[in-house]
């Protein structure tokens, strides 16, 4: 069935961003066939201090100044608790085999009864996914690096009700407030189990949305279990669908690493179109794309940004996704799992 034509959404002159002339499809490998290290394109902290320090940081300062210039915007992250801001120098360090830290860090993150540290107390670590990647030299980005090993992905769920909501306005930004709150929480996450990682004597950094760091979190969180890459360029994991947030910490504490979770979404998002049919500026792509040497689900960076500027962070894609649906998740991922059974059962 063909599909309807729709009306693509065309900035607004007083929007229009100071977009360079390379675009951030170049900049993110679209096109390439040789496998290379990602780079930096958005969300670095550092760019608003040095705005001439990369060709994105002119479009990164205007998006954080339209995005400051509404209260609500500023105060959710001026206001919030995103956890230590010092870390202490790592203590003495403890011993333990890597399957003690794996449990004892994971209990940590995921605040079970009886895994708070007695040196923690009423800390409430509160993360509601994690898993732990073995850290690989693709996923850090060109001109960073790291001497850790491992990289623990935190998964901090949303509250899709309110997620539904957006596209915000100045007017309206309950929508993109439910991101901003559960990046903080992922920042608070994040910097207490770095805090802890220390306490128990093994160096540790945090990762913090929505900043980005010296590594792409995306592939470590495919690679530890969250889920599949989805057409709108998200995770979809089988719990959550693409309703939640990353953060990570970085450590070279001795923890063992957890296994890829295929879930059936890869087969689905050939199958449906919700997000590209729900995407204003038409910037997610039907069908994959080669990318840095790989064929795979991409967004159009170039065609996302303005809109994401215009409704002060957009997240359209992640809310329509019918895996976002509370509930729908485990169902879909058993529906598509036995699908694919029977299907390799009939070959
Ligand atoms: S909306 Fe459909 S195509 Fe888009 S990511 Fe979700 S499942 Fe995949
Ligand atoms: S964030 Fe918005 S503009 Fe960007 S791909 Fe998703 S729906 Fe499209």
């Amino acid at each position: 069935m063909a599909r309807k034509s729709k009306e693509v959404w065309v900035a607004p002159a007083q929007n229009s961003l100071p977009l360079p002339a390379v675009t951030g499809n170049e900049y993110n490998g679209l096109g390439e066939t040789s496998r290379r290290r990602p780079r930096q394109v958005f969300w670095q902290i550092d760019w608003l201090r040095t705005p001439g320090s990369h060709p994105y940081a002119p479009v990164l300062k205007a998006v954080v100044d339209r995005f400051t210039s509404v209260a609500a915007y500023r105060d959710v992250y001026a206001g919030a608790d995103r956890g230590p801001r010092k870390l202490p120098d790592p203590g003495p360090q403890v011993e333990a085999t890597p399957e003690r830290w794996t449990e004892r860090l994971k209990a940590f993150a995921l605040n079970q009864p009886g895994a708070r540290d007695s040196a923690y107390p009423g800390l409430g670590s509160e993360a509601e996914l994690v898993g732990i990647a073995r850290i690989k030299p693709e996923w850090i980005y060109e001109g960073c690096e790291t001497d850790h090993t491992h990289l623990v992905i935190l998964g901090i769920a949303m509250n899709h009700e309110r997620l539904s909501r957006v596209p915000s306005s100045a007017e309206d930004p309950e929508g993109q407030l439910e991101v901003c709150d559960q990046y903080n929480r992922g920042a608070r996450v994040a910097n207490w189990l770095a805090h802890w990682i220390r306490g128990q004597g093994y160096r540790s950094r945090a990762h913090c949305g929505p900043w980005v760091g010296s590594l792409n979190l995306l592939p470590a969180a495919l690679a530890c279990g969250m889920g599949e890459l989805g057409k709108h360029g998200s995770l979809i994991n089988r719990q959550f669908g693409s309703s939640f947030r990353l953060a990570a910490v970085e450590t070279d504490m001795p923890l063992l690493p957890d296994e890829p979770d295929i879930i059936g979404a890869d087969d689905f998002c050939a199958r449906c179109q919700v997000c590209t049919d729900a995407c204003p500026p038409d910037a997610i792509f039907s069908s994959k794309q080669q990318v840095r040497g790989e064929f795979k689900w991409f967004v159009d960076f170039d065609k996302c940004i303005p809109y994401f500027n215009e409704t002060y962070g957009c997240g359209i894609c992640i809310a329509v996704c019918p895996w976002s649906t509370p509930g729908r998740a485990p169902k879909l991922a058993e529906r598509w799992l036995r699908r694919a059974r029977e299907k390799a059962a009939s070959r």
